[in-house]
Formats: structure tokens, sequence, C-alpha cells
């Protein structure tokens, strides 16, 4: 037994390339994460305007998603979403469709119940977030299934569908759920938080911007 931990041990040690069955999710602030398989990368909520309404910032031109991108918006707010930076891409939108108006076509999915994009599958589900046109959205990518709140304030959407692998969800809507029990995930991971916000929470991450999260499938 002793020998297999430490096999087990030099092992974990030991430089730690990724594997071909992970995600691999890196923290770029607020609700922007850039999460990619190697061929084809999601980025949560980006670009955004960086430093907007005193939230976090970073540069732009360190981000440099592989293969084919889609940016996957929950609504039109600067700390969400830049339109100017968008414009300088060649990456693929799907967010409100109040906010993207005036996008070049070629470049936007429709929001529709589901939305296929390369090998996901993702489903808008229309949340309230003040009186903004809101989405939240359940992801489906290599069998995993991954929930990203946006900034809702409401736990419908998060509690219908049930289990799910990934959470990646607010401080605020975290605490409301956590109200009702333990969480219904595999990870949950915090975002939108600021820098030195305490987080009361079991089990969870709450990245700090550059961090890395694996994900395996
Ligand atoms: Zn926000």
């Amino acid at each position: 037994m002793r020998r297999v931990g430490l096999t087990v041990a030099l092992i974990a040690l030991g430089a730690a390339p990724v594997r071909a069955e992970a995600l691999k999710a890196r923290f770029i602030g607020n609700e922007a994460f850039e999460i990619t398989d190697g061929k084809v990368t999601l980025l949560s909520d980006f670009p955004y305007h960086s430093g907007a309404y005193g939230y976090m910032k970073y540069r732009f031109e360190d981000v440099r998603p592989q293969g084919k991108v889609l940016c996957l918006i929950t609504h039109k707010h600067e700390d969400h979403f830049d339109p100017t930076l968008f414009k300088k891409t060649d990456w693929t939108l799907l967010g409100p469709a109040k906010m993207v108006r005036g996008v070049d076509p070629a470049k936007l999915l429709p929001i529709q119940d589901l939305v296929r994009f390369e090998d996901m599958e993702i489903r808008p589900i229309r949340t309230p977030h003040g009186n903004m046109e809101h989405y939240s959205y359940w992801v489906r990518w290599h069998g995993l299934k991954l929930f990203f709140s946006g900034d809702t304030e409401e736990m419908d959407a998060l509690t219908r569908i049930g289990k799910a692998d990934v959470v990646f969800i607010s401080p605020w809507l975290l605490e409301s759920w956590q109200g009702l029990g333990p969480p219904n995930a595999g990870r949950v991971i915090v975002y939108h938080h600021k820098a030195d916000e305490k987080i009361q929470c079991i089990q969870c991450v709450v990245p700090k911007q550059g961090d890395e999260i694996e994900i395996s499938y």
C-alpha cells in the first residue's frame, strides 16, 4: 500500500502535461474564463472592458485563444462584453438579441433553445438580471455538463436541471444556492468576485486571475 501511495505522489510531483481528456480553464477576470480542449475555445463573458465598474483588469493582448473561438455572453454590461474589442477578432458570438445588433451576421449564432458550435451543445436560459435581457447557459461538451450563471439573482435555471459537472457561479448566487444545502455539482467555481473578497464556501474554487483549472472528461 505504501509503495503504491509513493508512486502516485511521484507522478503528481512530475511535470504535469494537460491530458488529452481534459478541458483547461484559465481565469481571465470577472466572469471570463478561457476554456479549451486544444481545438476549440469557449470564452465566457469575454471580451469585456478591462476595469469596468471597478472590476478586474487584464490585458487584451494576453488572451490568445486556440482554434475556433466562441464568445458566450450573458448580458451587455461592459464588465461582460465590449463590442469594440470583439470587432477586432474573427471569433463567433452568442449573446442577447438586443446586444448583438450591429454585429456582422457571419460572426453570430442565433439565440435559440439549442445552439451548436463545433462539438458543443449550448442551451441559453432566459434569467432575470434587473430589467436586462440576460441568459444563463448550460453547455454540454465532451460529455460534461457545464453551467454558467451570469449575473442573475434567480436560482431556477440552476436547480431545475439537476446535477452539473461544473458550475460557474457568482458569489451572490452561490450564497443563495448553499442556503438550500450542499451544491449539486461535481465542481463549483466562483467567478465575478473581487480579488480580495472572502467567499464562504465548502469545496468550491475561488480562482485568482491567471489560475488554470483542469476539468477531466
Ligand atoms: Zn457583472
